[in-house]
């Protein structure tokens, strides 16, 4: 794994979006499935190396990247950027790094209707700093733009539906 991804999901092995343990509010509804579904964690790029051999884990191709399936639990150090971040993500808007909300996780997440100032600021600076890190690079850029974008799709979606 490159250095970029490195120090980006380092900047968030000891923060959490709350002090204590959020998935004691939801039952960690994060870290579930629901019956009959595969759910997975979107990968950055070149994050799949740490998890194509490791047991109890699976990486699946799809339309929007590759998933990591995990085996339902897992140590903070080995866990995807994804979960690190969630329910935040680092976008990139007028060429800056800026947090947001994830719309992927408005459905799961109970953090999400306090809004995201809820959520401990050391929390909410650490995925600033993981985006700053990722930014950097040409590749992980892309990866942030595009998953901007899907973000602006689901809002419309979301206020066209009036959720
Ligand atoms: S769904 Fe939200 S509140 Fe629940 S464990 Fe995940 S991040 Fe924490
Ligand atoms: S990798 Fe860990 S944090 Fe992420 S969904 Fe699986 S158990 Fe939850």
């Amino acid at each position: 794994m490159d250095e970029v991804l490195k120090k980006a999901r380092e900047a968030l092995t000891a923060v959490t979006p709350l002090r204590s343990d959020c998935g004691k509010v939801c039952g960690a509804r994060c870290c579930r499935s629901m019956d009959g579904e595969v759910t997975g964690m979107l990968l950055f790029p070149g994050e799949e190396e740490a998890y194509l051999d490791k047991k109890g884990w699976q990486v699946l191709k799809t339309k929007s990247g590759l998933l990591a399936v995990c085996p339902g639990e897992c140590d903070r150090t080995e866990r995807p950027l994804a979960c690190r971040i969630f329910p935040l993500l680092p976008v990139i808007r007028d060429g800056k790094v800026k947090i947001a909300a994830d719309e992927r996780a408005r459905a799961v997440c109970p953090l999400l209707r306090q809004g995201i100032k809820g959520m401990d600021p050391a929390f909410r600076e650490a995925v600033r700093q993981a985006g700053e890190v990722l930014a950097e690079k040409p590749e992980q850029r892309l990866f942030l733009e595009m998953l901007t974008a899907g973000q602006d799709e689901l809002k419309i979606l979301r206020e066209r539906l009036g959720g």
